[in-house]
């Protein structure tokens, strides 16, 4: 096999023939190099190399199966060699990409490339990284919703977690020097946001907000220091710089590169920042790239699933 890409530049190269993307999907989706048929589990189905399928020993529907089958990829009569460069830029682009890019990039329309992404974010979906432990800091942010263009009942039934004046509300927590943990919430309550708090930070961990009452009564479980910002923005280490950074880069993808951002979308765009930034570290774009790809097995988004029409 050669050598798999370490650049984007290398992808392209390496994932222009079909051949190099089945086997680097083979090898990820079946690490024992036992390719399964994803409809009914028998082992070693007959490979045929000029059609590049697979055929299941026993007859039933979907007997015959492409590397796309059971994948974010199903269905899709666009070839690899659009797809794997779209995960490698989705992976990797700092801000994120956006659907006229990657359009104009692989010779797609738009709307086919929005489509792509909303896929390939099923792949950035991390699995549950399990708890936060050590010093966490956690903070709130708005973003600014722009669903006017919906229609009415639409809008009424696919918006959730609204701030009173008609922003989403995304409340974050990062373990510093590890990963970053989103959730897109209804309120700013004490209840809304401690439960979150309490379902994803060990207990006896150090909690570090600012100064709104929705923390209060973290004592009992957390070491919870507060930052009051009206006075100061660090005192020690207490401070709530690093999620602050994390929204300047969050904000900077969802208002450049996305424009606007339906809200019942925005959970998909959280994940994606949230997937560059938990795997900031020394795993590479070749690394950041395999994450995706291998978490994308398993997934499906239909067209309909994602335009709400199902
Ligand atoms: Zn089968």
């Amino acid at each position: 096999m050669a050598t798999e890409p370490t650049s984007l530049q290398e992808a392209i190269i390496h994932f222009a023939d079909a051949d190099n993307c089945i086997a680097y999907l083979v090898a990820r989706r079946w690490p024992d190099g036992v390719v399964t048929c994803p409809t009914c589990g028998r082992k070693n189905p007959r490979y045929i190399a000029e059609r590049k399928v697979w055929q299941c020993s026993i007859k039933h529907p979907k007997r015959q199966f492409s590397i796309k089958l059971g994948t974010i990829f199903e269905d899709s009569p666009l070839g690899l060699d659009k797809w794997l460069p779209a995960v490698w830029l989705l992976s990797n682009c700092k801000n994120g990409i956006s659907s006229y890019e990657i359009g104009r990039d692989l010779g797609v329309t738009q709307k086919t490339a929005w489509f792509m992404l909303s896929r390939i974010r099923l792949g950035l979906q991390s699995e549950d990284g399990g708890m936060l432990a050590g010093e966490i800091e956690v903070d709130e942010t708005f973003i600014g919703a722009k669903s006017r263009n919906m229609h009415k009942a639409k809008r009424a039934e696919k918006i959730k977690g609204r701030g009173a004046d008609g922003k989403e509300i995304v409340f974050g927590m990062v373990e510093r020097g590890g990963r970053v943990v989103l959730n897109h919430v209804e309120n700013r309550s004490k209840k809304e946001l401690q439960s979150v708090i309490r379902d994803s930070v060990t207990a006896g961990a150090a909690i570090f907000s600012d100064e709104l009452l929705s923390y209060d009564g973290l004592d009992g479980d957390y070491k919870h220091a507060v930052i009051n910002h009206a006075v100061e923005y660090v005192n020690g280490n207490v401070h709530t710089n690093i999620m602050e950074n994390f929204w300047s880069l969050l904000k900077r993808g969802l208002h450049g590169t996305y424009i606007s951002v339906e809200p019942f979308h925005l959970f998909r765009y959280l994940d994606e920042q949230a997937f560059r930034y938990n795997n900031r570290k020394e795993i590479g774009d070749g690394g950041r790239f395999d994450i995706c790809v291998s978490q994308g097995f398993g997934k499906r988004l239909t067209y309909k699933q994602l335009t709400g029409k199902a």
